[in-house]
């Protein structure tokens, strides 16, 4: 018996290729001849032989690693055949390096138990501060096991710069198997899935909560104030009913600590998650140092981890406009909106879109006299304009004053008014405000992680491109969320991290969602998903138009919201849904069961003949795809079947 390494043979013009398919496990035995990884490059795909029968002893691969010509990818104890081994061996007891590294430890192999399986005392610096980082993180019990590596890699590693080693370091040198990079819904998601599907994983967050945007300044604080001013609204227009309250009585910091009680609550969950499932959350900025090494930069430390393979969830930071004195405390982006230091008289909005809409609904419900300023010449530019129309007419009717249309060229910052300065159809040449709230879209943090050093591509907008299994220009680093493309959307950048953690781990996964739903939390909630009729029509194609007007609901009639509207778009052909679009309240919660519609190709007879629950705002779902086949009974209509 003698333990032979088994290398990556020559892969022609290739530096580096991915491993995509390992295909025996450590402790299997093994036929001469047998193949054990299969690599791949642009052309084909190559599997690499065991040059002579034996017991696999050791994996130093990894799915997803890069290998290059003469990397060792496996160890194994070969029968004696008689023959030489591949590499003849230097050491008296005629074994490889690796295993005189073993035998020096006088340490039996203990994979089960997560502990180093052999120490060798010819430590490498960077093999040291791995241990170190491994026990300050994660021992968890999905720990990969933390072997010493073959002698070129502590070659490599004591000739150069700890990042230099963690480009080169095999898998299972590696402190991780999977760093997760930012922790919002993409990284969180990404790297729970990953842990539980039996990686060893660390997640990095700049920020001491982890949740990222969504949690910590989008979704979630935003949505529980929409909450706070739905129910203003609704006490006021019962007043019309006979019901009456008196003005409401903010107490401002309370409602600031319910909002901040419910996003403490979501962040603590996810901390205790992260723990439960074994995950090592690191704290501090991260920039890319190698291919295989990322440097995190915190208050009190420096230090470098190394990974197999990387998932890139950095997210995306708000767009500011010249012009406008960012600086100024009065002049706020939404993370300082949600803030809620004050409820300004007077708040202009820059900006028509989602987030925009959603902080001008809660301050005007809160108090504030409203204006937003919108370039294009329709409120949230990527929804049918008869979707949008009942938000714009009921916000229109409690105050807010909107210029479409127009441009705000600049803010000037007096001592006690913000004054703005407009360009556009309908708008003054300027207006004094008290606050001022920037939200003109988010811009990609591809460029903020020194991407390069990992030789990942990003494109000139900050976007990292990616492929169907999520993977970048490097096969081993997955990106994820806003910073790989529109929409930016919470439950986009979960779903991409679900399936770049299963790619990772093994699976065959690929990104394959047929549509993205997005909605608008405003008052009323607006809500599609899947072809607009602008685009239907723009692509020429054939479909017909079921809309159902909630002004015939009994349920909206009863909730006195009757402006709603349900439309779906189907294909005249086949009669399958492509899009659809809700105007109302709970539009957000009606707009999930079209999206499993289009995943699941339902015609309209298929949704016109699901029964829906009676009285509900859902069955404008039904009613809607009955309007399209003409067999509606709940309104009248001139007689199509
Ligand atoms: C006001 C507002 C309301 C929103 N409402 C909704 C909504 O209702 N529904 C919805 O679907 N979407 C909503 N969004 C959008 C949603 O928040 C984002 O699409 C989502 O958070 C993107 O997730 P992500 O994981 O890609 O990135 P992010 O949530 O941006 O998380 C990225 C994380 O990476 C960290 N990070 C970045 N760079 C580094 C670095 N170098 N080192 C260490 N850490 C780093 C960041 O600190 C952050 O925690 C809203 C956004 C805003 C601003």
């Amino acid at each position: 018996m003698s333990k032979q390494d088994i290398r990556v043979p020559d892969i022609g013009d290739f530096d580096r290729v991915p491993v995509i398919e390992i295909l025996v496990e450590e402790g299997d035995a093994v036929e001469a001849e047998q193949s054990l990884v299969t690599l791949e490059s642009d052309k084909a795909t190559m599997e690499v032989p065991s040059p002579a029968a034996g017991r696999l002893l050791e994996l130093k691969v990894a799915e997803g690693d890069e290998v290059s010509e003469g990397d060792v990818i496996a160890v194994i104890e070969a029968e004696s055949t008689g023959e030489s081994a591949d590499e003849p061996s230097d050491s008296p007891e005629g074994t490889s390096s690796s295993e005189s590294s073993s035998q020096s430890s006088g340490q039996a192999s203990d994979q089960s138990s997560g502990q180093p399986s052999n120490e060798s005392p010819r430590q490498s610096p960077r093999q040291s501060s791995n241990q170190s980082s491994n026990q300050s993180s994660n021992q968890s019990s999905n720990q990969s096991t933390g072997k010493e590596g073959d002698p070129e890699d502590q070659a490599q590693a004591g000739g150069g710069s700890s990042a230099e080693a963690g480009r080169h370091a095999s898998s299972s040198e590696r402190d991780y198997d999977l760093v997760v990079l930012g922790a919002g819904p993409g990284g969180y998601t990404a790297a729970f899935r990953a842990a539980d599907l039996g990686l060893k994983v660390a997640l990095i967050e700049r920020y001491p909560d982890l949740g990222g945007v969504c949690l910590n300044v989008g979704c979630i604080p935003s949505k529980a104030l929409l909450h706070v001013g739905q129910i203003i609204d609704a006490a006021d227009q019962l007043g019309a009913h006979g019901v009456r309250f008196g003005a409401p009585d903010i107490d401002l910091d309370t409602l600031r600590d319910y909002k901040n009680g419910v996003v403490s609550k979501l962040t603590g969950g996810l901390a205790g998650m992260a723990d439960k499932r074994g995950v090592a959350v690191v704290h501090g900025r991260a920039e890319f140092s190698g291919s295989h090494s990322i440097t995190i930069e915190s208050k009190d430390e420096s230090r470098e981890v190394t990974f197999g393979q990387c998932v890139i969830a950095a997210g995306s930071r708000v767009i500011e406009i010249p012009g406008i004195p960012m600086e100024d405390p009065r002049v706020m982006d939404s993370a300082g909106a949600l803030e809620l230091e004050e409820i300004p008289a007077r708040l202009l909005v820059v900006g028509g879109g989602i987030i925009g809409l959603e902080m001008a609904c809660v301050y005007r419900s809160l108090g504030s006299e409203v204006t937003v300023v919108e370039l294009m010449d329709q409120l949230m530019a990527g929804a049918d304009s008869d979707l949008v129309r009942p938000l714009h007419q009921r916000m229109k009717k409690l105050g807010v004053t909107f210029f479409l249309e127009t441009r705000v060229a600049g803010v000037e910052a007096g001592e006690s008014t913000l004054t703005a300065r407009f360009e556009g159809r309908d708008a003054p040449d300027s207006a004094d405000f008290d606050r001022v709230l920037v939200c003109v879209g988010r811009r990609p943090n591809g460029d903020q992680i020194n991407a390069p050093a990992a030789g990942v591509e990003v494109d000139e907008r900050g976007f990292i491109p990616v492929d169907g299994q999520m993977r970048s220009s490097r096969a081993h680093i997955f990106a994820i969320g806003d910073l790989v493309g529109q929409p930016m959307l919470a439950h986009k950048a979960s779903y991409e991290g679900k399936v770049a953690a299963e790619v990772a781990a093994g699976h065959k996964r690929a990104a394959d969602a047929r549509v993205i739903p997005s909605v608008a939390y405003t008052d009323p909630e607006v809500a599609w998903v899947g072809l607009t009729e602008g685009q239907a029509k723009k692509q020429g194609l054939d479909y017909g138009v079921g809309k159902f007007p909630w002004a015939a609901s009994g349920r909206a009639l009863g909730m006195d919201r009757s402006e709603g509207l349900t439309k779906l778009l189907f294909d005249n052909g086949s009669g399958q849904l492509l899009g659809a679009g809700v105007v109302g309240s709970h539009a957000g919660d009606l707009i999930a069961e079209l999206t499993l519609a289009i995943e699941m190709s339902c015609t309209a007879e298929d949704i016109g003949l699901t029964i829906h629950p009676h009285p509900t705002l859902s069955e404008s779902v039904m009613m809607a795809a009955e309007v399209y086949e003409g067999t509606i009974t709940d309104l009248y209509l001139p007689k199509k079947k």
